[in-house]
């Protein structure tokens, strides 16, 4: 079976001025992430892993290149056109779990579905599920605040995949995590993947989690390359 490209970058370029300087971060990076597939991004810090994950994840543009999610370039569209590919095809987990504090873990995974424009009742329905598959179904109700570290990113990773995107981007999603934890969280994010056939492009430190992925990445020199 032919797999398909669901994310391209292109050519991409991102320079940072400081004052009289130009941090060139990326330098004409290609990669290509296709149907099914886990890929790690390993790089030392500053190399330019969240650059990269936030303009493939069309939160930022970059100065030269083209982003395509599911074939469609993304140069030119207006931003409303941007978020709406964003909402739909892709879905975000952070090194902190950026969930609203003030709502429970099941209503953080509803709110994307609600803005997608689902009915309570089949965004309720979703967002159980989902937390069961992560194991988590009996904390549905807490708030992020009464949550373990391990349990806010099964929520955040839950509330990423909840409007069914074609691909998942994660920067350092168990970074914040001990061992063991980390291990446990892959688990429910890589049988999560998996079993709904997305595409997901994770950045990580840790290289045994690296180790565990389809392929691995790093940033050289401003390009993506195989390692
Ligand atoms: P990583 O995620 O691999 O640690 P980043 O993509 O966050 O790397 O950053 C890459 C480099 O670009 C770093 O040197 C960082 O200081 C710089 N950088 C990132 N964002 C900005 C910005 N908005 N303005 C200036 N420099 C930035
Ligand atoms: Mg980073």
């Amino acid at each position: 079976m032919k797999r398909k490209v669901v994310l391209e970058l292109s050519g991409v370029e991102r320079h940072y001025g400081q004052g009289e300087t130009l941090l060139s971060i990326l330098r004409g990076a290609d990669f290509s992430l296709h149907t099914g597939e886990i890929v790690a991004l390993v790089a030392p810090s500053g190399t330019g892993k969240s650059t990269l994950l936030h303009i493939a994840g069309l939160l930022e543009h970059p100065d030269a290149g083209e982003v395509s999610v599911n074939g469609h370039p993304s140069n030119g569209l207006s931003d409303d056109k941007r978020t709406a590919i964003r909402r739909s095809e892709i879905g975000f987990v952070y090194q902190f779990h950026h969930l609203l504090p003030e709502f429970s873990a099941l209503e953080n995974i509803m709110m994307p579905q609600l803005i997608a424009g689902l009915s309570w009742a089949e965004a309720r329905a979703r967002a159980s599920q989902l937390l069961d598959y992560m194991r988590i179904g009996h904390r549905g109700d807490h708030r992020p605040a009464e949550l373990s570290g391990g349990e806010q990113q099964r929520v955040a990773i839950a509330r990423a995949v909840a409007n069914a995107p074609l691909v998942l981007l994660a920067d350092e999603p168990t970074g914040n995590l001990d061992p063991e934890t980390a291990h446990y969280v892959f688990d429910a994010l890589e049988a999560l993947v998996r079993q709904s056939g997305l595409a997901a492009l994770i950045a990580t430190h840790n290289h045994e989690l690296a180790a565990r992925m389809d392929r691995r990445v790093t940033i050289n020199d401003g390009k993506v390359v195989e390692f």
